[in-house]
């Protein structure tokens, strides 16, 4: 029997890719595809050629976060065309496919495991620095299909993103543990929502009545501030909204053997950004995330 013939086509496509990397994530909604979005934005801001591919089938957020919703893909001579945000950043989701956004895609695992088959087989990225791969959360058809399909053209590694909560942990493990029998090295691993970080003059301040009963007065607190202790305003309040005395990510890293990368703090600002569809390395506002995501970015 001969080689698999998708195989080969995916592997004269995944020629021309220099680094392939895979982001993943115990749980949903702990920032995977936000930070796959600003890492492709930084990797292209470092003037990289990136390619960004959504395989999260039943819940792509990527044209969102790269702000590319409502665009449909197109072929051409080579294959699929990838959705382009710059030059230098190419993107492809099933987002891209669905007559609208709220469509609810229902798919049994054989279903999944052919457009990720066709994804890598017929998207024309050319030439690529980075392949970002954007997977869904936990281990499950998808993972399974894209370590399968890469196997023969290897992945680079994982980038594992949680939040600190030892709920959350308790699945990276099974990621990390994932990753270790298919033998995909883990890079590292995020610590997203690390705690809230605001710039005072950003706070909302409320009035709690005893009945428990709110009322903002953001307004007479900032000018209160402004009279009596104006410094206070170029401060940045924090709150731990996580327990996370027992060491969170960076002590797990330590027990499993893989790198902590670092944390981002939740930054009302990022989500802004990422929910906007932009970078937030050109957000002024961002600052208390972007240069967070940038040492981490950094690292490897
Ligand atoms: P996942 O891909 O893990 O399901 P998302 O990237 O979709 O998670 O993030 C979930 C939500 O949290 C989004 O609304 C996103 O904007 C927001 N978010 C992610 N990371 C942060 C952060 N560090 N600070 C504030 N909001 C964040």
């Amino acid at each position: 029997k001969g080689p698999d013939p998708d195989l080969v086509a995916i592997a004269e496509r995944m020629a021309t890719v220099k680094h392939k990397i895979l982001v993943l994530s115990g749980k949903g909604g702990v920032g995977k595809s936000t930070f796959s979005a600003q890492l492709s934005f930084a990797l292209a801001d470092m003037q990289y050629q990136v390619g960004l591919l959504d395989i999260d089938i039943c819940g792509p957020s990527i044209p969102k976060m790269l702000g590319l919703e409502g665009h449909d893909i197109h072929q051409n001579n080579f294959g699929w065309s990838p959705v382009y945000v710059e030059h230098n950043l190419a993107v492809m989701s099933i987002g891209f496919m669905l007559p609208n956004p709220d469509e609810a895609v229902i798919w049994r695992g054989p279903r999944k495991n052919g457009i990720i088959k066709q994804f890598l087989k017929d998207v024309h990225w050319g030439e690529l620095d980075y392949l970002v791969v954007d997977a869904p959360p936990g281990t499950s058809d998808e993972h399974i299909s894209i370590v399968q399909f890469l196997q023969e053209t290897g992945i680079d590694g994982a980038i594992i993103v949680t939040t600190p909560q030892e709920v959350s942990l308790i699945d990276v493990r099974k990621e990390v543990n994932f990753c270790k029998k298919v033998g995909i090295p883990v890079l590292g691993v995020v610590e997203n929502m690390s705690g809230l970080r605001q710039p005072v003059a950003d706070v909302r301040f409320m009035r709690v009545s005893e009945t428990g009963e709110e009322r903002e007065d953001t307004e007479w607190a900032l000018e209160y501030i402004r009279q009596n202790a104006p410094e206070l305003l170029n401060l940045v309040a924090c709150t731990e909204v996580f327990d996370s005395s027992r060491g969170g990510a960076a002590r797990m890293c330590a027990e499993m053997g893989v790198p902590f990368l670092g944390k981002v703090p939740m930054d009302p600002q990022l989500g802004k950004a990422s929910e906007g569809g932009r970078s937030c390395f050109t957000d002024q506002k961002c600052g208390v995330s972007a240069p967070a995501l940038k040492r981490i970015i950094a690292k490897f």
